[in-house]
């Protein structure tokens, strides 16, 4: 058996998410456009999901505007919003949804881009925001709540203050906490906020862009009004009505789920750290405060079994994900350990866990990676 320790690149569907999807993939085929009774009952879903959803954000039904996946809503965001606003300050850790997009809007539009500094465990400098802000009133603010490859997680309460305060409109990419954390769009005075099913149990090809009301967006798409309009095409019933469901369950378990999460993730840094000296945390994924509880990244010092890690990790039944500062070897550099200058000669592994791993399978990657390092 396979043990997945790559939950931030997606999950395993949830039992209750695929059941609650069967309906719609059997008798509930009508399109939720048609006035026909199998028509209205995929309507029925579609805004049935939207209210569970926007009931565990705290916010209207009308402010959650469905999508393909977490990329799609922030790139309907960030497109739709470029035209209104002169500069946006995100930072070089992004996602490639969020900084592809703004580097195309640079290229295309015009829109100033300014690029926030951070420290050496890539968190932003918040002193560095306020003096810009206050520059210039009326900007963009793009900064994701937790990074997908460190776990780094945004103190975001304070950067809603910051932006509230300066008069600026926050869009986070949540993409790596909903399921994980409650989100609370109100207290954190976002404008826009994404998130994917696929990442929180739910299916793969759907997701959601949290809309406050009063932000007005230029469609990527142009066609139909479904979505008011924001996002026309047929809608993915059965994918929406999944996506809710993962979310809702993921909700009904959160204490309980990321106490057990953080346990292994605590167990399985201090057990690599007994067998592997020189192993290092990345970023602050060694502080639960400053972290997301479900990724822990290291790096691993200059060694031999370094070279195709992540292809002998897989022989030996590992799923992990790595990434690396530099572009030797099978994978690609990434942006953000070169960012934190990390060595490249060191190897690095992002591990991250979900409610369906067991301290077992942690002792099982710990022994597995001891004989490697040995
Ligand atoms: N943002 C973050 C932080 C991610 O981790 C990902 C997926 O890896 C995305 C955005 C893109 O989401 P999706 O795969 O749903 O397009």
């Amino acid at each position: 058996m396979q043990i997945y320790l790559d939950n931030a690149a997606t999950t395993p569907l949830a039992p209750e998410a695929r059941a609650a999807m069967l309906p719609y993939l059997e008798d509930i085929y009508g399109n939720p456009s048609s006035t026909h009774a199998t028509g209205r009952k995929a309507r029925s879903g579609i805004e049935q999901a939207r209210k569970q959803i926007a009931a565990l954000l705290g916010v209207k039904a009308t402010e959650i505007i469905f999508t393909s996946g977490g990329t799609e809503a922030i790139n309907l965001f960030l497109q739709g919003m470029a035209h209104q606003v002169p500069v946006i300050i995100s930072s070089p850790l992004e996602h490639p949804a969020v900084l592809k997009t703004l580097q195309y809007l640079e290229q295309t539009t015009g829109t100033s881009v300014r690029w926030l500094p951070h420290n050496a465990l890539g968190q932003p400098d918040l002193t560095r925001l306020e003096e810009w802000l206050a520059d210039q009133p009326g900007t963009l603010v793009a900064l994701m709540h937790a990074n997908n490859e460190t776990g780094n997680l945004l103190p975001i309460e304070e950067v809603g203050a910051i932006c509230q305060q300066h008069n600026a409109l926050f869009f986070t990419d949540a993409v790596q906490t909903a399921g994980h954390y409650v989100l609370s769009p109100q207290k954190w005075h976002l404008a826009g906020l994404a998130a994917s099913a696929h990442k929180l149990h739910g299916p793969k090809g759907a997701g959601f862009l949290y809309l406050r009301q009063d932000i007005k967006l230029q469609p990527l798409l142009h066609g139909g009004s479904q979505e008011r309009s924001l996002r026309p095409g047929t809608e993915n019933p059965a994918a929406i009505a999944g996506m809710a469901t993962a979310l809702q369950t993921c909700h009904d378990n959160m204490q309980t789920d990321k106490a057990h999460i953080s346990r292994l993730k605590a167990h399985l840094l201090n057990e690599l750290q007994k067998v592997i000296p020189g192993i290092k945390t990345n970023g602050t994924s060694s502080l639960p405060e400053a972290s997301a509880c479900h990724i822990l990244s290291v790096s691993l010092p200059p060694h031999p079994a370094n070279d195709m890690l992540l292809f002998k990790l897989d022989m030996a039944g590992i799923a992990v994900s790595a990434g690396s500062a530099c572009a030797s070897g099978a994978q690609e550099p990434s942006h953000v350990m070169a960012a934190l200058k990390v060595p490249e000669d060191q190897a690095v592994i992002r591990f991250s866990f979900s409610r369906y791993n067991s301290l077992e399978e942690i002792d099982t990657v710990v022994s597995k990676l001891a004989a490697l390092y040995q």
